[in-house]
This record gives structure tokens, sequence and C-alpha cells, in this order.
């Protein structure tokens, strides 16, 4: 196991705890919006908050930062759960709904407005917007700014009673309307929305904007870390002059949170935008958002991913200051690392041709033994049937040699893995030339784990499944979801420099669904079980598909990188 590596978030927490800021508590939270599914780049917030709060001895909360009505559902705070509780993590009685604090809020703002901090502006959208400036021209105050805070509090008394429609009104906090950061210039920080919440109902027609509500939410939950992505960087000191402005008030103790921007992750041959895998889900060019192509983690989940994997993936690529791609390879490595320890072996033809032992007598079968893990020999064996007739790969037998093919040809010999050397004598073939069945005859002294075995020298070693015993399965043969590394953008190497529909970057063959002679034991395979197929990959009995006695399989992932250039 490789050690934690050190990073700026672990330095930024030790040095307050060196200086003593909140006893040297660590409290921190994960905060879906609950408005869809979570993915990857989530994964990678959930390993660093829970883990930040493991490694400190603090808790790590779930928050649901429901404060935009219209876009949110229970369905999506029921997935986002069973996610994390997938994950491994655990926020022990630290489960939180933003909308819990809506009359909190509410009188918050109240205050902010009674001591001059806010006030109700009335100017359309658009009036805001040319109010505000550019990054080179200072904003000009609104004409409302001046309102007395009697008005102020009246009106937006009569907001919250819905006496106005949406966007006639707007709570903005009176900060500096030349402000050199945008983000100070009088921000809004109430909103009439007369929309039904799927929590509150339709109790509130005034909801909080999420960058006054997710200082609070911190704040109000003692969060010591609010740790969020680079693209809050520029709401910071809106973060801290709204939390030291409600600690004067009396609503919180010092010191208030603390907020700390890390890189999202981007990965390469995946989109990460939840518009885009919405997208992807409602044009149907996946099956739904339990797609095992999709980078959503309901998705990993299906496609055998596992959480030891992200928690390493996490690990590996740390955290920092700048935006950068991480190469999907990595996800899968840390995948194939933990599969490789935690995954028994077994026999799966995936492309199968007969192989018929002339020699061997028909009608019989025999045992032979194979490990379930060459690393776990405390693991044991299990028996495979060996008889007269069974299916091999089509690429383990060539009529005709390429230099250096060691597998089938006529007078060749290869073992068996687990069975015989056997001594290949021909083919059978259709009347169109097709190869029907390779015929060979077995070296009966030969049998793997009985004396003698390994005077045989031979060069091929293949996997094989005995056609009377066979259980003859769907398979589902995942590969990337995009053909391209940057969907939609032709960054590096394009010589056009195009930037296109990401929809048509989409690989082609990111599925096929076959059908695959496997090993008898597989047939008890129970949901979610996850096997290496020898010389193939990670596989994994789909959850959802799968019957009592008839698995269905998903790979996860091959057992080498095919995509290295
Ligand atoms: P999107 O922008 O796709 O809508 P989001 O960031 O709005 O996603 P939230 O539900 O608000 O989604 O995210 C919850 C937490 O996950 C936030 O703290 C956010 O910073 C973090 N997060 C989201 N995407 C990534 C990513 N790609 N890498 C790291 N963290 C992420
Ligand atoms: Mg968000
Ligand atoms: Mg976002």
């Amino acid at each position: 196991e490789e050690a934690t590596p050190s990073n700026f978030i672990r330095n930024l927490i030790d040095e307050d705890r060196r200086l003593g800021k909140w006893s040297g508590r660590v409290e921190t939270r994960f905060p879906p919006e609950p408005n869809g599914y979570l993915h990857y780049g989530h994964a990678k917030s959930i390993c660093l908050n829970f883990g930040l709060a493991e490694a400190y001895g603090g808790a790590c909360h779930m928050r649901f930062d429901d404060t935009n009505p219209t876009k949110e559902e229970q369905e999506y705070v029921d997935a986002i759960i069973e996610a994390v509780q997938w994950l491994g993590f655990d926020w022990q009685q630290h489960l939180y709904f933003a909308s819990d604090y809506f009359d909190k809020m509410y009188a918050m703002a109240e205050h902010l407005i009674t001591v001059g901090k806010a006030y109700v502006d009335s100017l359309s959208a658009e009036e805001m917007r040319a109010y505000r400036g550019t990054l080179s021209a200072p904003g000009k105050d609104s004409p409302y700014r001046n309102r007395s805070v009697t008005e102020n509090l009246e009106l937006f008394q009569r907001m919250k009673a819905g006496e106005f429609p949406d966007g006639t009104h707007i709570l903005r906090a009176r900060i500096d309307m030349a402000s050199p950061n945008i983000n100070l210039r009088d921000p809004a920080i109430y909103r009439i929305r007369h929309a039904t919440h799927h929590r509150t109902g339709d109790r509130w027609c005034v909801y909080p904007m999420y960058t006054f509500a997710h200082p609070i939410e911190d704040a109000l939950e003692d969060v010591t870390h609010s740790i969020c992505t680079l693209e809050f960087e520029d709401q910071r000191p809106f973060y801290e002059w709204l939390l030291e402005s409600l600690a004067d008030g009396g609503f919180f103790q010092r010191p208030v949170p603390r907020q700390i921007e890390f890189a999202r992750l981007n990965l390469t041959y995946v989109v990460l935008s939840k518009r885009k895998l919405i997208q992807l889900v409602e044009e149907k060019h996946v099956e739904g958002w339990d797609d095992p192509r999709l980078p959503t983690l309901i998705g990993a989940r299906r496609r055998g991913f596992t959480r030891e994997g992200f928690r390493m993936f996490a690990e590996r690529i740390g955290v920092s200051k700048a935006d950068s791609w991480i190469d999907m390879s990595v996800l899968e490595d840390c995948m194939r690392e933990h599969l490789n320890e935690a995954a028994e072996r077994r026999v799966a033809v995936l492309d199968p041709l007969k192989l018929i032992i002339t020699n061997y007598p028909e009608g019989h079968t025999e045992r032979c033994h194979a490990p379930n893990h060459p690393l776990h020999p405390e693991l044991g064996k299990r028996e495979m049937p060996f008889s007269r007739e069974l299916w091999i790969e089509r690429e383990d037998f060539m009529e005709t040699p390429v230099k250096g093919y060691h597998r089938l040809y006529p007078g060749n010999m290869a073992r068996l893995r687990y069975g015989f050397v056997v001594k290949c004598t021909g083919c059978e073939k259709d009347a169109d030339g097709n190869i029907t069945a390779v015929l060979c005859e077995y070296l009966p002294d030969s049998k793997s784990g009985t004396p003698g075995a390994d005077t045989y020298k031979v060069k091929g070693n293949l996997h094989w499944v005995s056609v009377a015993h066979a259980y003859t399965a769907e398979v589902r043969l995942y590969d990337r979801l995009f053909a391209h590394a940057y969907p939609g953008n032709r960054r590096e190497g394009d010589p056009e420099g195009l930037e296109r529909d990401f929809v048509e970057d989409i690989n082609p063959d990111s599925l096929r669904v076959i059908t695959a002679q496997l090993e008898p034991a597989l047939r008890a395979a129970r949901p979610e079980a996850r096997f290496q197929f020898e010389r193939h990959g990670y596989f994994v009995a789909d959850r959802i598909d799968t019957r009592d006695g008839a698995p269905v399989f998903n790979r996860t992932v091959t057992l080498r990188d095919a995509w290295k250039k």
C-alpha cells in the first residue's frame, strides 16, 4: 500500500491545528445538489472529504444542498445516499438538508437588512447585468440601493408572503459595486421563485441563492474546512464577508469555517458534466443512468468497478490547485490492481471454437483442478470437468501459423491449462471453408499436477471449457464510451483545431454483446460477484439482469490497457 501522500489541503489543516483553530477539530462535508446522479468527479470529492475526516478523527457531513426547488428530486437524494454508502463512507448522525435551514437563513437575511448590509433591488435581470459592469469597468449603484431599512424589511416580507411574481424583486448584499471582484458587486442572496420544493412543498416562495446558502450551511453545522472546486475561488471573499457579518450579528462563533479550493477531476475518454450526461441518457446513447459505460457511480458499480479502486484512484491522483487531465488508464489501472488481488479466477471462452480430442474416450468425464486465486492458495481449488470435446478460443488455432505463434496448429503441441498437453492433428471445415473444429490427440501422462507432467515443454498454454458442461451465457464486452480522449474537443493533435459535438466522439464499439462458453462453476455466481476470466480481464455478474442460476456478465476492464498509444 502506498503511503497517503501529503497534499496542500493537509498542510493547511495541519497548520490550523498547530494554531489551535477550532481546538484542532476537523469537520468536512460532501454537499451535492440532488439534481442528478453522482459521477467519478464526485467520487474524488467524496474520497477527499470523508478521507480527511477519517484521517483527522473528525466527521464528514452528508449534506443535500437543496436550495433550488425546480431541479431537485427525492429520486436523486436516494441515489446519492446509495452511491456514497456504496463507496463505503459513513456520515454517522450527520445527514443534513439545506432546506431544513430555510427559517434560519431567512432570519439571517433580515438581519443583514437591519444592519444595512442587504437591500431589495427591483431592477430587471437585464438592467442588473448592465449595472454590474465588467472585469475592466466598475459597476454602478442601483437606484434602489439606498432604500431604507424599514422599506427593505417590508418588501422582503412581502416577497416572502407571495405578493410578487418571480423576478420582480431580489435581495442583494450591499458590498461594493466597484470591487475588482465581480462577486462582491452586491451579489443576489434571495430570489422569488414560486415553485414546489421536494421537501418543503409550497411553504416558501423565496429561496436563498447558492452563494448565500452554502456558507451558512457550513457554519450552522460547525464545519471547519469547506472544500470545494476551483471555480469557487472568486466566491471566497463573499463567503468570508458573509460569515464574518453574521458572526458580528451573533449568529456564529468564531472562527467561522474556512473555504479551500482544489482542482476538479477531468478525466479523458468521458464527460463529467451533468448537462452532457443528461444528454447521453435522454438521446439514448446509453441505456440509462446506470449504464456501465457512463461515468456515473451507479454505472461504475454495474460495470464492476470497486470502492477500493476508487479510493486508490483518489489517493493516487491527489489534490492540487491547478486544473489538469487525468488519463482514464489511471482509473482503470486502479481497478485492475484491486481486482487482481480481490477477484477469483475463472475460465471463460469468449469466441468459442470446438476442440475434439480424437483419442479421448467418448462419453467420459474426468476432473481437473484449478486454483481459485494464484496469490491466495488458501482460497483452494475448484473442479473443472474435462471431456472429449472442449471449447477453446478461435484465436488459439491457426491453420497456417504466423511467425512466433505457439498455440495450436497442425503438428504443434500446447498445454490445456490445468489439463493435458495435446498435439494438434488438423481441423474440420464447412462447405465454405470456415473452420468448425480443431482436432488433436492428448498425451495421457501429461495431466497437470501429476508426476512427470512437466517433462513436456510446450510454449502455448490455453484455456478451455468442456462442451458438455459449459454454461452458455450472455457476456457484455464494455469498452470506453468515447473513442477520443477529449470528447468534442480537438485540443491536442487536431489539425483543424475544431470543437465539435462531443456526441460524435462516441466509440461505436463501446459495447459488444456476445454468447460465451463459461466453466460450469460460474453458473452459481451471485449478482455483483467479480472474477478474473483468465487471459481476458475482469468481469462482474450484472446486478440487475442476473437471475438465480443464470448470471449475465459485464466486462469491467481488460487485463491490459489496449488504448495505450
Ligand atoms: P455539475 O457541475 O456537473 O452540475 P456540480 O459540481 O454542480 O456538478 P454538485 O452536486 O454541486 O455537482 O457537487 C457536489 C460536490 O462535488 C461539490 O463539492 C463539487 O465541488 C464536487 N464535484 C463535482 N464535480 C467534481 C469533479 N469533477 N471533481 C471533483 N469534485 C467535483
Ligand atoms: Mg453544484
Ligand atoms: Mg458544478
